[in-house]
């Protein structure tokens, strides 16, 4: 697959805070990449250093396989924190602006507009939108050129539940059309449902990366107690039936192995004469498992 972003050892601190420390990244064309992290973990440091809004103190970067230039910045599309477009001019006028300034022709407002179904509102000031279409809008603006790739940061922050929605379908409709997305998040729910690929940010470090089934895999933890917990535990650990086993409250609880079923542990215990009485699914939840990452370490 071909190398879209590339970052390498970037590091950058404001005075005394390091916002983002040694980080390294991979991004290949078609991915749609979750940034996730709870707020102060330096996505939007990130997103902001690698769209060229602000530099890096240490490490490098490369779109594309070549060191930036301002020509690959027509192939990238970014919303970076809440969009700003002037509040007395209707949608039309402020696009035609940003088309004027990065040499686009207009015909393509209203593709964009469409896009981001605010076609009807063309003619609308800024200033009477809602804060989903307003974030739609800067979606559209990022779209103006029809760019390879989409930057994102947030672009669901502060909307409601329906706002939340709709720009969602705007986006995933952008991956589905091959587009490579780069968005950045806290919300563990929106990376899931719009990203194959997610890194994992805390403090400015990255914790982990990779495909968002193998990071965020929901796993099946199972509480079990038989005659002889001591025995089963130690037969179950010697097993490839389980990721982990521990005791709890004088019941053992099991992390099954991938593809293994409760059922499984209960054939395996009775072949091995031990016979189970208590027998509860407790599936760990995404959630939980993100904040227990975040939490770690
Ligand atoms: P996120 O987008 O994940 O919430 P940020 O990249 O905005 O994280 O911030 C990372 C850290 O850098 C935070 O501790 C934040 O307070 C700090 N920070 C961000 N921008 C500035 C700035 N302009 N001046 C000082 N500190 C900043
Ligand atoms: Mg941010």
């Amino acid at each position: 697959m071909k190398e879209i972003l590339s970052i390498r050892g970037l590091s950058k601190s404001y005075k005394n805070i390091q916002a983002i420390q040694n980080l390294n990244l991979n991004i290949s064309e078609g991915q749609a990449y979750g940034i996730l992290g709870p707020n102060g973990s330096g996505k939007t440091t990130t997103l902001s250093i690698v769209t060229g809004i602000i530099r890096q103190d240490e490490g490098s970067f490369s779109w594309f396989g070549e060191t930036p230039n301002a020509n690959q910045r027509k192939s990238i599309g970014s919303l970076i924190e809440t969009p700003h477009f002037y509040p007395y001019l209707n949608l039309e006028k402020n696009l035609k602006i940003i088309c004027d300034i990065k040499g686009i022709s207009y015909g393509d407002i209203y593709r964009v507009l469409e896009t981001a179904r605010l076609e009807e509102r063309k003619k609308s000031r800024f200033s009477t939108l809602s804060l989903g279409m307003k974030q739609r809008l800067g979606i559209a603006a990022a779209l103006l050129g029809d760019p390879r790739i989409l930057v994102l940061d947030e672009p669901t922050n502060g909307l409601d539940p329906e706002g939340i929605a709709e720009v969602r379908e705007v986006v995933i409709e952008q991956v589905e059309k091959g587009k490579t997305l780069i968005l950045a998040s806290h919300i563990l729910s929106e990376v899931e449902k719009i990203c194959t690929h997610v890194a994992i940010l805390k403090k400015g470090e990255l914790l982990a990366n990779g495909p968002v089934k193998e990071l965020l895999a929901e796993e099946e933890i199972i509480e079990i107690s038989c005659m002889n917990n001591e025995l089963l535990k130690q037969k179950l650990e010697a097993s490839h039936l389980v990721k982990e086993v521990e005791t709890e409250n004088g019941l053992i609880v099991v992390t099954l192995s991938e593809k293994v079923l409760p059922e499984d542990i209960n054939a395996f215990a009775f072949s091995n004469e031990l016979v189970i009485h208590h027998m509860l699914s407790r599936k760990r939840s995404l959630e939980s498992q993100f904040l227990e990452l975040v939490k770690e370490e």
